[in-house]
């Protein structure tokens, strides 16, 4: 089937978005002509560096964040999630006094290797399993604390299957008992609010690609008064928190694209929502098709599904020859043979469980795409059941 759309249709913006318009347009003068590094006393750094700021309060207002609190820029979520880490570890958890960080089995790797890495170094680190919701509830993070516990770090939102873990509840917790509390909130920020004093955490790791801004450019949050010892030494960047020269015009964009990305928020929980449901639904109706976790527990544009008897890189050669992206998520067992934790949990079987399809929809994708997307999906699917040697195909 040809694709009607000249673009294709992309429904994997968990991966990466495509960059707003307007956060291109309002970077492009700092590609050209205003270069000057905002640190400089000269009329070139002091034009960056008006720019820079009003970046750096659409990012604290976007967050709820106070003015006494941090928000570094970084490179990416990767980077942010590697720094609190270590440097947790080199303020705290290196000293031994504490020596104990929890997390979850479903977090993005830029956690879970780094944590891995911590371990090498001596530090336990307790890998909460998803209840049968898939998610993780206050009551196992309280009882997997210990005197010794350090940090939490759990995300907000999960990338694969888009669901929700209680944020607030265990900031709260972990504010009560004075505990670090860091959450990855890549998945969460232009999906469902996002407001750093109501969830009381910490540390917040976000990036600008994955809320339509350019790549290569996120940040880190930090509440006030939060000791934590550089990733990056070098000149006085950042309040000397994170050296390197700053990347103004991708922060202009990231800031851009914050701002809207919360001024969507309402269309995403109703228009976005709705053309995800309405895949949803379509999906449901096919036989033996699994979607992942319950709706209502779930960011608004995410569906992962096992479709039986189909390999995911199957279904996903089928779409994108129609001009269709998705993804099969880690979920898939491509890289290593783990099937994923939360299908697990959820009770699926294992053939389910190590395949699985992801969807990932954007304030940009419309219904006709929507629609045609359901009808190569249904071809797919019967034509790959047909030829499936595990699928007993009746029509
Ligand atoms: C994409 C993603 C990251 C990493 O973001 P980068 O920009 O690649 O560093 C981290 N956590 C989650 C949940 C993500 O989805």
């Amino acid at each position: 089937m040809t694709c009607p759309f000249p673009n294709g249709v992309y429904l994997d913006n968990n991966a990466t978005t495509q960059l707003s318009e307007q956060a291109h347009a309002d970077m492009e003068i700092f590609l050209e002509r205003k270069y000057g590094n905002p640190n400089s006393l000269h009329k070139f750094g002091t034009e960056t560096h008006t720019a820079l700021s009003k970046a750096l309060d659409e990012i604290y207002v976007a967050l709820n964040a106070s003015d006494k609190d941090d928000v570094i820029i970084t490179s990416c979520a990767t980077e942010s999630n590697n720094w609190v880490l270590k440097g947790v570890y080199f303020d705290l958890l290196r000293h031994g006094q504490k020596n104990h960080i929890i997390t979850t089995q479903v977090e993005h790797p830029a956690i879970r290797s780094t944590c891995e890495f911590l371990e090498e170094l001596g530090v336990q680190v307790t890998y909460l399993a998803p209840n049968k919701n898939g998610i993780i509830n206050v009551e196992q993070v309280r009882e997997a604390m210990t005197e010794q516990t350090g940090l939490v770090s759990i995300m907000w939102a999960n990338n694969e299957t888009g669901l929700i873990h209680p944020i607030e509840q265990i900031g709260a917790l972990c504010r009560s008992h004075g505990i670090l509390f860091h959450t990855d909130a890549v998945q969460a920020i232009g999906k469902i609010p996002v407001d750093v004093q109501k969830a009381q955490v910490d540390f917040l790791s976000f990036s600008a690609h994955k809320f339509h801004g350019p790549k290569g450019i996120g940040g880190l949050y930090i509440r006030e008064g939060i000791p934590l010892t550089p990733l990056l030494h070098g000149g006085e960047h950042m309040h000397g928190r994170r050296s390197g020269t700053l990347n103004v015009p991708y922060i202009v964009a990231m800031g851009t694209a914050i701002r809207e990305a919360v001024e969507a928020l309402e269309f995403e929980n109703t228009e976005v929502r709705r053309l995800r449901d309405k895949l949803e639904d379509a999906l449901l109706q096919i036989k033996d098709i699994l979607v992942v976790g319950e709706r209502s527990l779930r960011v608004p544009n995410t569906i992962l599904c096992s479709i039986r008897g189909i390999e995911g890189e199957s279904m996903l050669w089928d779409l994108n020859k129609a001009g269709i992206a998705a993804s099969t998520g880690s979920a898939c067992a491509s890289e290593t043979l783990e099937a994923n934790p939360v299908m697990v949990a959820i009770g699926a079987d294992k053939e389910l469980a190590h395949t699985a399809v992801r969807f990932s929809l954007s304030r940009y994708n419309t219904e006709e795409e929507i629609d045609y997307t359901i009808d190569v999906i249904r071809r797919s699917i019967e034509r790959l059941r047909k030829i499936s040697s595990t699928y007993t195909y009746v029509a």
